[in-house]
Order: structure tokens, then sequence, then C-alpha cells
């Protein structure tokens, strides 16, 4: 199967099978936005709990935050969003990377001193400028990633506000109360999933890029040790890794990659990512960044109000340095899609199916009475699927068509179990009555379980 196909199929199957459909589409769309049907709400809120459980309930040392949206315009001038989103911007076309103009043309050894954005763009073709990856560049531009908006009731006295271009600031910006309310001992963190919202000037592959995303995010406070923050750092890093192969991510399509100096973040230390070989190649899905103290001091000099951190064994006053670990939902919901379509044969017929990990999987089984027209299969299949639904999140009912085309349905959207109710189940072979059939999706293979034994097979595979 050619790579650009997967990306065709994987955007058919989201349309098709109710996971991912284009943003405001019967009004023809607007560029950068997605809707989540049915599955896809599913499968990105199994991604967040999954992210939740690992990052804030099962450590002792990590608190969960939701913060608002909406932040006083002058949090973004602290962070360096608005002074920082506004240079003159150039995107690599085929990796997206966007660039300085003004660095490229200092680089290339001109004077950028007095050039307007227009010249600029004139001096980069006059060059034949390439990105330092050897693509094409799209024009400069001055931009601003921020999307603007404005508050308040009274036309002309509206106050401009930014929607949140990163979840990061909520966090930093309540280290304060986090402090005063939970007491917290270094290290800790605060973790936080959210909308973030971007205007990128080229949104496209898929979900890959899009101006309004969901992040996870974990900020990490430690001692500003340069040991400790080197430790803290590589376990950090070693962590998420470890997360995003939970996905079910085949590990040898994940990799880290260092950032090249010119490609840091203002604030950054210390970046790697995680990238994912898409068919795009290998792209960013994840990005670990030693923060230094860049946003507490900043947003202390900002505010006026001591972000400080008062050791109760020494006494002593340090600003904490801070590892951050984060991502997007959307990405990860992509990249795990690509990474589990698979076409095969089965039982001589051909067949698309998710190989999902179980936690994941929108729909965790499916319960089919063999034969529709059987009101005693119906009221069993009916029966089993109540106290099922008890027991197990997330399951389907099927009655419609023939026993191969549910199977092949449910193998399509990634349902790992699919439980059948037959003429045995009622009791035509006495020693068979009240046992279902439990069909494993990958193998196809089927096995003969009471009701509570596939409910514990299945809770198993989810745990
Ligand atoms: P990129 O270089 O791809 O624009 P970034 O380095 O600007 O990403 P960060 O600011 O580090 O990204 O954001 C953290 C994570 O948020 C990324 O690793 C990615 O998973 C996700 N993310 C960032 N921008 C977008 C976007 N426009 N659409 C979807 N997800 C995004």
């Amino acid at each position: 199967m050619a790579e650009s196909n997967l990306m065709e199929k994987i955007v058919a199957l989201c349309k098709r099978r109710g996971f991912v459909f284009p943003g405001s589409e019967i009004y023809g769309g607007l560029a950068g936005t997605y809707d989540y049907g049915p599955l896809g709400a599913e499968l990105n809120n199994n991604i967040k709990q999954y992210w939740w459980k690992t990052f804030v309930y099962k450590r002792r040392d990590v608190y969960g935050l939701n913060a608002s949206i909406l932040m006083q315009a002058r949090v973004w001038e602290a962070s360096g969003h608005t002074e920082g989103f506004t240079d003159p911007l150039v995107e690599d076309k085929v990796t997206h990377k966007r660039y300085r103009a003004d660095h490229l043309l200092e680089e290339a050894g001109v004077d950028v001193h007095d050039l307007s954005v227009g010249q600029m763009g004139e001096k980069m073709r006059e060059l034949k400028l390439k990105s330092p990856d050897g693509n094409a560049l799209t024009e400069p531009k001055i931009f601003n990633l921020l999307v603007e908006a404005s508050l308040g009731a009274v036309e002309g006295e509206k106050e401009k506000v930014y929607l949140r271009g990163e979840i990061t600031q909520g966090v930093h910006v309540n280290f304060k109360n986090i402090l005063d309310s939970m007491h917290p001992k270094l290290p800790f963190g605060i973790a936080q999933i959210g909308k973030a919202f971007r205007n990128e000037i080229v949104p496209g592959n898929f979900l890959y890029r899009v101006r309004e995303f969901e992040q996870m995010e974990l900020q990490y406070y430690v001692k500003p040790d340069a040991e400790e923050g080197k430790r803290q750092y590589e376990y950090w890093k070693r962590f998420s890794m470890d997360w995003y192969q939970g996905l079910g991510i085949r590990k040898e399509n994940l990799r880290f990659r260092q950032h090249e100096e010119h490609e840091k973040a203002h604030y950054a230390q210390e970046a790697w990512d995680i990238e994912y070989n898409s068919p795009m190649g290998w792209k960013e899905a994840w990005g670990i960044h030693h923060r230094g103290d860049w946003d507490l001091r900043r947003h202390e000099e900002f505010s006026g109000v001591s972000l400080e951190y008062l050791d109760p064994d020494t006494n002593e006053r340090v600003t904490p340095w801070i590892i951050e670990t984060s991502g997007g939902v959307g990405r990860a919901l992509l990249f795990t899609l690509l990474d589990a379509y698979r076409e095969d044969e089965l039982g001589g017929e051909k067949r698309v199916y998710l190989a999902l990990s179980p936690k994941i999987a929108p729909v965790k089984a499916a319960i089919f009475p063999l034969l529709k027209n059987k009101p005693e299969l119906v009221a069993k299949a009916n029966e089993v699927f109540a106290s099922l639904q008890s027991q197990v999140p997330s399951i389907q009912f099927d009655d419609n068509g023939n026993i191969g085309k549910r199977y092949r349905r449910q193998d399509e959207i990634g349902t790992p179990f699919c439980i059948t109710i037959d003429f045995d189940t009622l009791g035509e072979k006495p020693e068979l009555k009240d046992t279902v059939t439990l069909r494993h999706r990958d193998s196809g293979e089927q096995e003969r379980l009471t009701v509570l034994e596939a409910a514990q097979r299945i809770q198993s595979a989810l745990s």
C-alpha cells in the first residue's frame, strides 16, 4: 500500500464510519478545523483518559488543573507570544517548519536592518533561499499565531484577548495557587488537558496541523540544579516515549529527535521531539522541553507577584526550573489510526481492520444475535447486552446483516471483541447453555465461554 494512499484511506474511513468530519462541512468547511463524530469522540476521550491515568492518577507528585482558555493579554506578553509570534515568518512548504525570514537572510549574509517584509521576500527570491531542509519557502509574512478575540458588552470598549496558543501558561500562572493550596514539595508537576488555538499559516495533513486542537501537558517543577535538571529531563523523555508506545504504536515507528539550535523555542534550554514515521515522513508527535525558569521569572516580572518556592527543609527561596512534556491529542489519534490500519485476508475474504489497543478502542465489544428474525435469540442477546453494559464501557448491539458483515464492520472500527449469541446459548446443546462465542479481532479466532468469562476476558484486555 502506497504511504500517501494510507492517509487517504484513513481520512475516508474516519468520515464513513463516524470518527472525524471536516468542520462546518455543510457551509463549505472552515480550514484547519475538524469535528469528532461518535467514534472519534470516544477514541479521543480514551486517549486523554489513558494520559490522565498515567500522568496524574499513577503519581503522587502530580496535580491536575483545568485553566481558562481566555486569559489576560498580559499573560501572552509575559510568555513572549505576542512579541515572539509577530516575526516575519516563512514556512518550509514540505515540512511546515517555520523560520524567521530575517534570520535566514542574516545567515545568508544580508543586512536586514530597515528591510520591510516585502523587501525580505524579494531578497529571498533573488537569492533563491531554501529552508535548512532544502525545501521551497512561503513568502514572508508578519504573523502572529495567536487567535484574537474581544471581550466586553460595550462596543468600542471591548478588551482584546487571545484564545490561548498553548495550554502551558494556564499552568504557570497558577503555580502560586497550587503551592498555597496543595503545599507540594519539589519536585512536583501540574498536568492539564485542554484546547489550544493557533492561526497556523498552512493547516493541513488532516488532523496533523489544525487551528483548534487539544494538548496534554505536564509542567514538572524541579530544583534549579544542573544535575537534577538533567536527570529529570532524561526521566520525562523516557516516560513520555513509554506512554506514546502504550497507545499501541509499533516501536519502530517512533523515535527521538533533538532540536537543532535554530529550531529551539525562545525558552528552551534543551528540546527533543518524539517523532512518528507517518506517510508524510518522520513528524513531530510530542515535545519534551527544558524551559529553565523562563516562565516563572517572566510572570513574576510582569505580574509583580513572587513565584518563588520556599524550601521547607533549608528555608531557601528558589525559582524552580521546568521540564515540560507536551503533545497533541488529535495528532496522537491520527498517528494511532495510521499505525493501526491493516488490510489482510480472513477466511478467504479481504478485510480492513484497525489493530487498536483495547484500552483506547472506541467500541470495546459488539453483541450479536446470530439471526435477527428469531425473537428468542434477540431476547437473549439483549439480556447479555444489558448484563455486559454494567461491566464493560462502550459496547454495541448489532443485528443488521449476516454475521460475516457484522464482523467486518466491527473490524473496520477496531472493536477488539465480538460476542455472538446462538442456539447453543439457548440450550440446544445442553452442555453449552448460557455460553457465547467470543471472537478476537486480529486473528478472527473464536472461543466458547460463559458470559461471565467473556466479560472477564474483555475487562482484563482493557486494563
Ligand atoms: P509544530 O512544529 O508541529 O508546529 P510545535 O513545535 O509548535 O509544533 P508545540 O508548541 O511544542 O508544537 O506543541 C506541543 C504539541 O502540540 C505538538 O507536539 C503537537 O502534538 C501539538 N500541536 C502543536 N501544534 C499543533 C497543530 N497546529 N495541530 C495539531 N496539533 C498541534
